[in-house]
């Protein structure tokens, strides 16, 4: 597939909401060489958007402070806020699109629970930066405009949510950060980028196929159940697992080596949990490929339900939206990662 789309006319531009939650896209140092010892989240919205120029050319802003946090320390509550905000701006007349800038340490989860959540057709885009906005050479202000370009484009829209970052899109359920400091940090491992954004042009080359936000049954809640991660490695034991069971955990996400392949010391820990109702899920630490469901032998005997080509951390995202749901049982789970 190849669509393409330019920006519209200056009497029809369309209506985007900009909500900044923080990340390093807001970041500051003291000086402009320093790109890694800043504090992030601390410029707000207005002057986020006064860096950038020629946004008045694509759309008419209407710009939202969120939150002002580096998104290492993002919370379930806020996801439920800016869900909640998201579907009440798509839900307007008075609104085109929305762009949402974010810290790039948590961007896919932010981005994937509201992939499954928002609950409109209209573009929903996020972007974030990898340098200050301070730094020489800030990636912030082209990734906003191009994030602005994208949602203010008619292409946009059906796509769920999509990340804009360094002028590729991508899929919120695919994108990872690949990168702890490149500028070109995010990729989509296994699938590749939707298409890319540049000087204005939006260009899809191919659509991603899975379910999302109004296909799915899922809504973020007031109320989040408790989901955590484990990892299996050499040596590991079963002391995390018993813990988190002791804590009352309703779910569990095991990063698994592999194929999703579990030590046989935590295997037992996690089989023993299934058994007494928490949802097991086998990802995989390895970062790309899929977790297959390896049946009868194993998966079925256990309890336990395979992550297909979610890395850990999104797993845990689709876990956390099914069991409030009020989905939790083996096989409903499995259909639900088979599908979304
Ligand atoms: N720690 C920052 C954040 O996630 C990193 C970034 O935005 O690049 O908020």
């Amino acid at each position: 597939m190849n669509t393409s789309a330019s920006t519209s006319s200056a009497a029809t531009l369309p209506r985007i909401a900009v909500l900044a939650t923080g990340g390093t896209i807001a970041g500051s140092a003291p000086d402009a060489s320093n790109t890694a010892g800043y504090q992030a989240g601390v410029i707000g919205v207005a002057q986020l958007l006064a860096a950038v120029p020629g946004l008045d050319a694509i759309a008419h802003i209407h710009a939202g402070q969120v939150a002002s946090i580096d998104s290492k320390d993002m919370s379930l509550a806020l996801w439920s806020t800016l869900a909640q905000r998201v579907n009440e701006l798509l839900a307007s007349d008075e609104i085109d699109g929305v762009v949402i800038t974010h810290g790039t340490d948590t961007l896919e989860e932010t981005a994937y629970c509201l992939h499954l959540a928002v609950k409109s057709a209209k573009p929903c885009v996020l972007t974030a930066a990898m340098r200050p906005a301070s730094a020489l050479s800030a990636d912030g202000p082209l990734n906003l405009l191009n994030a602005v370009t994208l949602a203010a484009s008619g292409a946009a829209a059906g796509q769920g949510v999509l990340v804009a970052f360094n002028n590729r899109i991508h899929c919120a359920r695919d994108v990872v950060k690949v990168s702890t400091y490149a500028v070109d940090a995010f990729q989509s491992p296994e699938v590749g980028a939707l298409g890319w954004v540049q000087d204005g042009r939006v260009e899809f080359q191919r659509k991603a196929l899975r379910p999302h936000t109004v296909d799915t049954p899922f809504a973020a809640p007031a109320q989040w159940p408790l989901v955590e991660i484990v990892a299996s490695y050499a040596g590991v034991s079963r002391v995390a697992v018993d813990a988190l069971v002791a804590a009352g955990v309703r779910g569990i996400v095991v990063a698994g080596t592999g194929n999703g392949s579990i030590h046989g010391a935590v295997q037992q820990a996690l089989a023993d949990a299934a058994a007494r109702g928490v949802a097991v899920v086998r990802a995989s630490r390895v970062g790309s490929g899929h977790v297959m469901h390896n049946g009868a032998a194993k998966d079925d005997a256990l309890g336990f339900v395979s992550a297909g080509t979610l890395n850990p951390y999104k797993a845990r995202v689709l876990l956390l939206l099914a069991l409030a749901a009020g989905i939790g049982e083996k096989a409903a789970l499995q259909r639900l990662f088979d599908t979304y």
